[in-house]
């Protein structure tokens, strides 16, 4: 069958698609994917349980991967102003516990025009008011408490109103409620062992600290991102707006006595106390010890393990983003693939059509199934490498891995590639066949280091049956 359809830099007339989407969650999955249906012509309802779009949450960084869809909005403008607002870094520093430079590397894929280092709520808020201002219905203060299915719409309990569509999309984060509805998957959240303190202040904080000033310095040119690395415990810290802002982080090895959630304020004596053997606790200290009262945060590192698929019944709803595929943060991917899961089921819908939105929704998880699975075991291997890291090593691969920065996910255009693979997919769902993705690297390489950098974690292939036909 031959569709018409906007194609990847295209937009269809708003409503024109005539399939009407419910929206769970409005973070950056959940936002994107109302923004790219609006695109495609369908019509929105985007729900969201926080009263406004929230202030919470520092720094997580856009590859060009996810990049790529947010450049087309409104002519370029919502990512010309989030790239006036990033973290504009020209290096990333590695440094070992001693305070030894170790590396020193170029921020490709996230300089100006490929990919953005950006704090989290300034991202989020920024979408929701390009949302707005393309007239999406997109509620605030409204918690979705149920879901439901049958063979002709999918719908949702918000407030105790019942809101029908022709398919819910839920986007509500790595602690969802409705993964275990829509996926029948009940196992709970893997704990990873790993937990993390995170920050981020106005950079004025440390105008009277001079043992601080070292993470300004240069930063009228670039921005600063370090990465101290020990065994078990490696910090991140650096600035944003040209050293206007600071942030840091201290993932460290633990399972228990943090919460679970991103809001857990915190005592940064407590990560003091984690580098207080490292000959570079002085340099580090500095920055985590200014860090002003009740900014500070912890939680634990969890992951959603691989589902068994993030479809419904009868097909009419899905999770993405977190909700689906929640990462262990090492390879910062997290929010480049909820984009990328965003863009696509837009396209999905419009090229399946209102009579087959089953089709779209498995076509969308055959489409991008493997290539998230692939990044999620990365990331879980990285983590290990790092919680293992011995500077000393005689053995190349006994080195912490440093630069998570695969080409194959980079330079990948998850919107082209879906109108050129979307019949491929759909027959493979129609006829219960395999599909072999184009979005993961045909050599087997399934890394996600970077192939200059140290060796490229490999990672087996998944091996999953072909999905029910619907
Ligand atoms: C408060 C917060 C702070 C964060 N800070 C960071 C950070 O600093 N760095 C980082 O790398 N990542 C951070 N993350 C995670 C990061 O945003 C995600 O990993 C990534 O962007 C994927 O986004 P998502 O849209 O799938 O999930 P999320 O960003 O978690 O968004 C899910 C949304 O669903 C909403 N929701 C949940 N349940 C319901 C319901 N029943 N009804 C309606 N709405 C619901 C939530 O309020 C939330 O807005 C944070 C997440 C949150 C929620």
């Amino acid at each position: 069958m031959t569709v018409t359809h906007s194609g990847p830099n295209g937009t269809a007339p708003p409503n024109s698609s005539g399939i009407k989407v419910i929206i769970v969650g409005l973070g950056l999955a959940g936002l994107t994917a109302a923004i790219e249906c609006y695109r495609k012509g369908h019509s929105v309802i985007g729900l969201e349980k926080t009263p406004k779009p929230t202030h919470l949450g520092d720094i997580f960084s856009i590859s060009s991967n996810g990049a790529i869809v947010i450049q087309k909005w409104d002519g370029g403008s919502v990512s010309t102003y989030l790239d006036s607002v990033r973290c504009d870094v020209d290096k990333i520093t590695v440094w070992d516990e001693a305070a030894n430079v170790k590396l020193r590397k170029d921020m490709n894929g996230y300089r100006e025009g490929e990919g953005l280092v950006l704090n989290r709520s300034t991202t989020v808020c920024t979408l929701y008011e390009y949302g707005k201002s393309l007239g999406i219905d997109l509620r605030f203060g409204v918690s979705v408490s149920s879901y439901w299915e049958d063979d002709h719409q999918a719908g949702v309990i918000a407030d105790g109103e019942r809101l029908s569509a022709d398919c819910v999309i839920a986007s509500d984060g790595i602690h969802s409620k409705a993964r275990p509805i829509i996926t029948r998957d009940t196992r709970p959240l893997t704990k990873s062992g790993a937990a993390t303190y995170r920050a981020g202040y106005p950079a004025e904080v440390l105008n009277d600290h001079p043992d601080a000033q070292w993470i300004l310095e240069g930063t009228e040119k670039a921005d600063q991102l370090n990465h101290f690395i020990g065994k078990d415990i490696a910090v991140i810290m650096g600035t944003g707006r040209h050293g206007k802002d600071v942030y840091w982080g201290c993932l460290h090895r633990s399972s228990d006595g943090v919460s679970k959630s991103w809001l857990q304020p915190s005592d940064v004596t407590k990560a003091l106390a984690l580098i207080e053997n490292w000959p570079a606790r002085d340099k580090v200290a500095a920055v985590i010890k200014n860090t002003p009262n009740m900014t500070c945060y912890d939680h634990l590192v969890m992951a959603v393990d691989p589902l068994s698929g993030w479809v419904s019944e009868k097909g009419r709803m899905m999770v993405i983003g977190d909700a689906a595929h929640a990462f262990i943060p090492t390879s910062g991917q997290g929010a480049s693939q909820s984009i990328e899961d965003g863009a696509v089921v837009a396209i999905c819908l419009e090229l399946a059509g209102k009579d087959r939105i089953p089709l779209a929704l498995s076509v969308m998880e055959k489409l991008r199934y493997q290539r998230i699975s692939f990044i999620g075991e990365g990331s879980a291997k990285m983590l290990e490498s790092l919680h293992g890291a011995n500077w000393d090593a005689k053995q190349q691969d006994k080195l912490p891995t440093l630069i998570a920065r695969a080409m194959w996910i980079f330079d990948h255009d998850c919107q082209t590639s879906t109108y050129e693979e979307f019949n491929k997919a759909a027959d493979a769902v129609a006829t219960n066949s395999t599909y072999v993705p184009a979005n993961i690297p045909s050599d087997g390489r399934y890394g996600i280091v970077e192939e200059e950098g140290k060796s490229t974690v490999k990672v087996p292939p998944v091996t999953r049956g072909p999905l029910p036909v619907q």
